[in-house]
């Protein structure tokens, strides 16, 4: 645990000990032209930032919204109709829900509050902004007149002729869209080209206004020279063979003259049960829906995985309680069962003192003593079990009435055991010695343990099983459970 009080990983103190002495820019970069879920590439970031500021590095650590790209696909969700904007910016498609300033801010803005929200110092650049501002400029020049070699380098990496009026930079045609226009001349000295578009109109376009942009490709290695970048990761479909590393490292070398900054390659992020998390069809887990069950450091445990460089399926669902009990244990941070905590949280609602008792009973002290924690942990616990839980984890006591009726339908050994429980149980009895009164009475009474928690499940819950019996009833107020057993 460094400085900023978010533990950095091995392998991002490995990455950092490779980058040499600083001042770093740490850089990322999303596309918002659709609900954006890559917070793992942001992470991986993260971690190395902060392994470079705890080694005492000055750091800059920038997320380079691509706002300025071409719309190319339509997102799931948004009207087929936007299909008129393909080609023009993201940050001049209108919102497809009216909310936003752009289509852009409309994706870009949910997950910059998810970044606020886990407390990143990072700074959100938008490339339009930066565009507009002239940052580009330099490097635009240098790469329009290199438009020759940085053309070879495309046609070497992917073994296709390119266009014979192929241009590094993609002027903004009277329309609105990036695509379609020949560039014809180069002003270097009024930082414009003049370029004619598909319908025949002739322009011009100040590229140090944001009047275009640089192509992908040659923008990635343009970026890293004007943003002076030493460290960016890349998902691994990037660095694949003839993939945008691959062309975007030569131009840095032979073109831009600046040299490959750091990186880690990562691994893709799967759902259990739906694939590779992708924006075009839908799959995604996005930050804000995932902050609202866990802390965002067990965002970033979960995210990252143990190396991102390895493939990793998140469960978010049935697997998440396994998830958070090794969390828990790694950092020491709580000692209750997430399983028992959802159960807590669904039993006693938005009553935190209820809660506190329930697990004093349980024998979960420590989780009593900071109550502004525990209301944030029971929130977690319980906006899980409402949307991400499976049935079988989802519980509500039946009401005293409720519970009656039930047991009113058991058979006469059942309800027996049930009345025997209910006069031995003690106030003082802790999880453990509920489990084994409730074992030993059904043995007892010659009645199978299965038939007897089924009666106690379904007297309690409505349901014939439920979470560990012993735990649960021990947090229970005595006179509730009397109440419900001795019927
Ligand atoms: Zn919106």
């Amino acid at each position: 645990m460094g400085d900023t009080g978010i533990p950095v990983p091995l392998w991002a103190e490995k990455v950092a000990d490779g980058l040499g002495r600083g001042p770093h820019v740490v850089v990322t970069g999303i596309s918002p032209s659709g609900n954006i879920h890559n917070l793992r590439e942001v992470l991986v970031a993260e971690a190395v930032a902060n392994a470079l500021k705890n080694r005492d590095e000055e750091v800059r650590f920038v997320f380079h919204a691509d706002t300025i790209d071409p719309l190319r696909k339509v997102a799931p969700g948004v009207p087929a109709s936007f299909r008129e904007f393909f080609g023009h910016s993201l940050s001049r498609v209108p919102d497809p829900e009216g909310c936003h300033a752009s289509y852009a801010e409309h994706f870009l803005i949910p997950f910059e509050e998810a970044l606020h929200e886990m407390d990143m110092d990072i700074e959100v650049l938008r490339s339009h902004e930066l565009y507009e501002a002239g940052v580009y400029t330099d490097v635009t020049r240098e790469a329009i007149e290199h438009t020759a070699e940085l053309r070879d380098i495309l046609q070497e990496a992917s073994g296709r002729e390119m266009p014979e009026h192929w241009s590094p930079y993609l002027p903004r045609r009277t329309s609105g869209q990036l695509t379609g226009a020949r560039v014809l001349e180069h002003l270097p000295g009024e930082h414009s080209v003049v370029f004619v578009d598909e319908d025949g109109f002739e322009g011009a376009a100040d590229y140090s206004k944001g009047e275009g942009k640089l192509g992908w490709r040659v923008e990635l290695a343009a970026r890293w020279k004007a943003l002076g970048v030493t460290f960016e990761p890349f998902g691994k479909d990037h660095t694949s063979r003839g993939g945008s590393t691959d062309t975007a490292d030569r131009m840095a070398r032979e073109v831009f003259h600046y040299p490959i900054p750091g990186r880690h390659e990562y691994e893709w992020i799967s759902l259990k049960g739906q694939g590779p998390m992708a924006s075009s069809k839908g799959v995604v887990l996005l930050p804000k829906d995932l902050l609202g069950i866990m802390p965002p450091n067990a965002l970033r445990r979960m995210m990252l995985g143990r190396d991102p460089a390895r493939a990793l399926e998140l469960d978010p669902w049935e697997g998440f309680p396994r998830f958070m009990d090794e969390f828990n244990a790694e950092t020491g941070d709580s000692e209750v069962p997430f399983n028992h905590l959802a159960l807590v949280a669904q039993t006693t609602g938005e009553d935190v003192e209820a809660a506190a008792t329930m697990l004093r009973r349980g024998g979960y002290e420590d989780a009593t003593r900071d109550p502004e924690r525990l209301a944030r942990d029971l929130s977690y616990a319980r906006n899980w079990a409402g949307e991400w839980a499976p049935e079988s984890m989802r519980i509500g006591l039946l009401e005293p009435e409720e519970s009656r009726q039930v047991a009113a339908g058991l058979d006469e050994e059942q309800r027996d055991y049930l009345a025997a429980v209910a006069e031995t149980l003690g106030p003082e009895m802790g999880g453990d010695e509920v489990q084994d009164l409730l074992y030993s009475t059904a043995v007892g009474r010659g009645l199978k343990p299965k038939r007897a928690f089924a009666a106690v499940y379904k007297t309690l819950l409505g349901k014939t099983s439920g979470p560990k019996a012993g735990a649960f009833i021990a947090g229970l107020p005595l006179e509730e459970v009397r109440r419900r057993f001795s019927a």
